[in-house]
């Protein structure tokens, strides 16, 4: 069957070669209906790409044109159960380039007469560096108060910069809003599903380097869940190939400050609750700062379905883990470090964390 544009609300579908960039019925986010080529062999992969694109049997787009080298980052023990991948080695030195690379390929394939993208910051500087290699006209929407080195990368890489007034909705409504015009393509990292299986490589790589199999745990930050989401793909592709036997846990860390899903998942519901849990506060974390997430549903269906559960971290706790982090050797941004607050201590299970954006895109919090 031909891969199509998916709602998992009410089942609407629409074409990928169209800008619809969400479900006409209910304005929610798209899923991805698309079967995978067959399943990654072992014995294949030391001959290939040496990138994310070298799972191509698992990826809806091929022989991408919009490459930086992306993905293939190391895995490094910390403690002798907690290991870390490095993701802020990544061409703009966050995991969004995994993503990022798949909606920039997409888009190049589709020629639309321009890009526009929302973010807190990191998703845009991918955004803006891929459309830069693809060659396609960007402009990137951020919340005022965003990082000014990340406002730098986006408008080195030629793209427009929008900062909006007011909060991160507020920037992601302004982009939705332009998005509507004709002729334009939502790179979103949040509606646009080819983003997912951009992030799920993540899984892939883990997978691979563990010699075929899996960690007992996954911890991950959690704002729109983008790479949450991604590494549930994978886990189920993995299983459905026969590829692992157990299901890791997805540990899946917020901010106490902006924990919207946390409160949801700890009263058992399978959306956000309408009342929200208190007034949010400002937060180190600012990448997983999201109060209405879209994809609320799917996270929560995805943790529970691993058996894992989710944490939340203080700001004390963040500025102790970036210390720490560094006093290691690894310089992280404070979104970054918060799955390292969360169970840098644990010693009874494996579990591996994304160090997943780099410390100098932010600054030191202490
Ligand atoms: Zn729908």
């Amino acid at each position: 069957m031909a891969t199509s544009y998916l709602c998992p609300q009410d089942g609407t579908r629409a074409d990928v070669s169209s800008l619809t960039w969400c479900c006409p019925v209910c304005r929610g986010p798209w899923d991805l209906d698309f079967e995978i080529a067959g399943p990654v062999r072992a014995g294949a992969l030391p001959g290939r790409v040496n990138s994310l694109w070298r799972y191509e049997e698992v990826l809806p787009l091929a022989a991408p044109a919009t490459t930086l080298g992306e993905g293939r980052t190391p895995l490094v023990p910390l403690t002798g159960t907690v290991s870390a991948k490095l993701d802020f080695l990544m061409p703009t030195l966050s995991f969004k380039d995994r993503g990022a690379v798949m909606l920039a390929e997409l888009a190049r394939c589709l020629s639309p007469a321009r890009v526009v993208a929302d973010s807190s910051g990191n998703a845009g500087t991918a955004v803006a560096a891929y459309c830069a290699r693809a060659g396609l006209p960007c402009t990137v929407y951020v919340p005022e108060g965003t990082s000014p080195k990340k406002t730098e990368q986006i408008r080195a890489h030629g793209a427009r910069l929008e900062i909006v007034p007011g909060d991160r909705e507020a920037t992601a409504l302004a982009a939705r809003a332009a998005a509507d015009a004709p002729g334009t393509f939502y790179a979103s990292h949040v509606f646009n599903p080819y983003f997912l299986h951009g992030t799920k490589t993540y899984v892939y790589e883990l997978w691979e380097d563990l010699g075929g199999r899996l960690p007992d745990a996954i911890a991950v930050p959690v704002g729109n869940g983008t790479l949450l989401l991604g590494a549930a793909l994978a886990i189920s592709e993995l299983r459905d190939q026969g590829l692992i036997d157990a299901r890791p846990a997805l540990i899946a860390v917020q901010a106490e400050a902006v924990s919207p899903l946390a409160h949801a998942f700890r009263a058992g519901a399978d959306d956000l609750l309408d009342s929200p849990a208190g007034p949010l506060s400002p937060t180190l974390a600012e990448g997983i700062a999201i109060p209405r997430p879209p994809r609320a549903p799917a996270i929560l269906a995805a943790v529970r379905e691993s058996g894992g559960t989710f944490l939340t971290v203080t700001e004390d706790q963040i500025r102790d883990a970036q210390l720490d982090l560094a006093a290691r050797g690894f310089y992280v941004e404070t979104t970054g470090v918060a799955c390292w607050a969360a169970v840098g201590g644990w010693k009874d299970r494996s579990v591996v964390v994304p160090l997943c954006g780099a410390g100098l895109k932010t600054g030191l919090a202490a």
